[in-house]
């Protein structure tokens, strides 16, 4: 072997190295070759790997973690949605409605008659914000199309021009799984629901975006929001097939920031072709692949579309939601015999699914549709690993008995953050709260559990969901269900080693351990030292290294 091979192209050592790897949890040094990593231990022995070409990084005492793998993001959403020069209306931007009122009104004033899409609103945390008719709409935005977005992604109100830019009226068919509210005389009336209707809507309105040129900034732009949470790898957890080259393309260039898995939209056409399909059949390394398909069980408590054993409270922002106010909750986007159907074809062909679902019924009915599909050939269900997405109310039973089934669970941490409160004192009262996300008894029954951001939904931050899932803290400093968190340990694995597998990767990523893709994310400190108090303010990604190289860096 040349004296070349002996030596190293990095080496990171003077800090603590948290590997993720039960063989060797912890260590002092890393180094890495050709961008995989080839060496993990301690830092006098990693001295022997310098050469005259090596970099060598000292730590000086921060910590070392496998980059942050988001088991459910968004990257493409991303780019069409907030990636600048997009109005981002979310309440973690625009505190208020007024304050998202005042955005819309401005971005008119620059621009007169060009379409519009603002990005983001949440009545529940902006609860001063009008109710969104087309008329509202058409007063804010006389000379365009305007739509506005919820964050949540489940729910659009256009004004008449974007209406008739989208070319929808009395005559057009609800697509698949969504629809267009209608007037008592059948016509739209601006308000759509779930993500084919909202994904038209949008792309009438925004077809600018989606030239080559910008709609490749917006996704490198995309890329780089993950770099600086420490992301390495991240699911695109719904892309439209169109999208596929774009990201594959941004993936493909020699500073991509991101490896991306893509999960297409589980229509019923593409699991008829499930067979002949693009989906890349072995796990590798590669910085992009296709490799699932991705169903909607239900909505989002947000809009009462989900479908829970227990009702809304009678409240007014539970009324604001949609949600019957004598005490009835939200159904499911499919029926329980659409859901097997779609869930036994893509099994059969081998894909992977993943499905959305956050109520306690819909759960349930999502473990059928597994069920069913798992009957031919229980084994080829357990070890395509079926995925549950979101998990805002599910049982200890039904945990258990997904681990049984071999579907796995991701969680989306930060509803307690950002909603905690909504969900204890407006929408279903404190004991739900402290059972929304219940990552403790999902780890407890035996789940690989993951933590996600959900692209959009949330700013996208493993770090945050580590906080969340250890405190149970919402924005205000109360706690929801403190017997429900995590330790910082488990937490960690569920934004690295957990996520890799669930993205059938472990063998490539989510670990610092020889042979492994040399991807790397320092934090200013171990996070172990911290109160869990203090995670929040006091842990934060310091650099991000892709391969080996680094992608991002706070200098
Ligand atoms: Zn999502």
């Amino acid at each position: 072997m040349s004296a070349r091979h002996d030596t190293a192209d990095l080496i990171l050592t003077g800090g603590t190295v948290l590997t993720m790897d039960t063989a060797r949890p912890q260590a002092e040094a890393v180094a890495v070759t050709g961008g995989e990593i080839t060496f993990v231990g301690a830092a006098a022995d990693v001295a022997g790997l310098r050469g005259p070409g090596t970099e060598v990084v000292d730590l000086k005492g921060a910590a070392l973690l496998p980059g942050f793998v988001e088991a459910h993001g968004h990257p493409s959403v991303m780019a069409l949605t907030i990636a600048p020069p997009a109005l981002d209306v979310r309440p973690f931007v625009a505190r208020d409605g007024a304050a998202v009122l005042a955005s819309i009104r401005e971005a008119v004033r620059r621009a007169p008659h060009a379409p519009l899409a603002a990005y983001g609103v949440d009545p529940l945390l902006q609860p001063d914000l009008p109710r969104l008719t087309r008329e509202l709409l058409d007063t804010l935005h006389p000379g365009g199309p305007l739509l506005v977005l919820s964050n949540s992604g489940h729910a659009v109100w256009a004004n008449t021009a974007a209406l008739r830019t989208a070319g929808i009226d009395r005559s057009t068919p609800d697509p698949p799984g969504s629809w267009y509210v209608r007037d008592a005389a059948g016509d739209p009336t601006g308000e759509a629901h779930e993500s084919l209707a909202v994904e038209r809507l949008m792309r009438a309105v925004m077809s600018d975006r989606l030239e080559p040129g910008p709609l490749a900034e917006a996704v490198r732009w995309a890329f780089d929001q993950h770099a600086r949470a420490g992301i390495t790898t991240a699911s695109d957890m719904s892309c439209a097939p169109d999208l596929v080259p774009v990201l594959r393309d941004a993936t493909g260039s020699a500073d991509a920031a991101l490896r991306v898995r893509t999960w297409l939209i589980g229509t019923p056409e593409l699991a008829a072709t499930a067979h002949e399909s693009p989906f890349t059949d072995k796990p590798s390394a590669a910085l992009y692949a296709t490799v699932g398909a991705k169903l909607w069980a239900d909505g989002t408590p947000w809009q009462a579309s989900i479908a829970t054993s227990f009702p809304y409270l009678d409240t007014e922002a539970a009324r604001r939601t949609g949600a019957d106010p004598c005490g009835g909750h939200g159904a499911m986007n499919y029926t329980p015999d659409q859901l097997a159907e779609l869930v036994g074809r893509f099994t059969a062909a081998g894909v992977p699914v993943a499905t959305h679902v956050h109520g306690d019924v819909t759960f349930e009915a999502v473990l059928d549709a597994y069920a069913r599909a798992a009957r031919p050939h229980p084994d080829r269900l357990r070890a395509l690993r079926p995925r549950m997405e979101h998990c805002g109310a599910v049982t200890g039973d039904q945990y258990a008995r997904a681990a049984e089934l071999g579907a796995t669970v991701s969680l989306f941490m930060d509803h307690v953050r950002w909603w905690g409160d909504v969900l204890a004192d407006d929408l279903y009262g404190p004991e739900v709260a402290g059972r929304w996300m219940s990552a403790r008894t999902a780890w407890d029954h035996g789940h690989r559990v993951s933590l996600h951001n959900d692209g959009v939904c949330t700013p996208t931050q493993p770090l945050s969901s580590v906080a969340t899932a250890v405190t149970r803290r919402s924005t205000s400093g109360r706690v929801h269900g403190a017997d429900q968190a995590l330790t910082v340990e488990e937490a960690l694995r569920a934004v690295t080693v957990n996520a890799a597998w669930q993205l059938h990767m472990e063998d490539h990523i989510g670990m610092l351990r020889p042979g492994l893709r040399a991807d790397l994310a320092v934090l200013n400190q171990d996070p172990r030292n911290v109160p869990a108090a203090r995670l929040r303010e006091d842990v934060h990604v310091t650099a991000t290294y892709l391969s080996g190289r680094r992608t991002w860096s706070q200098d």
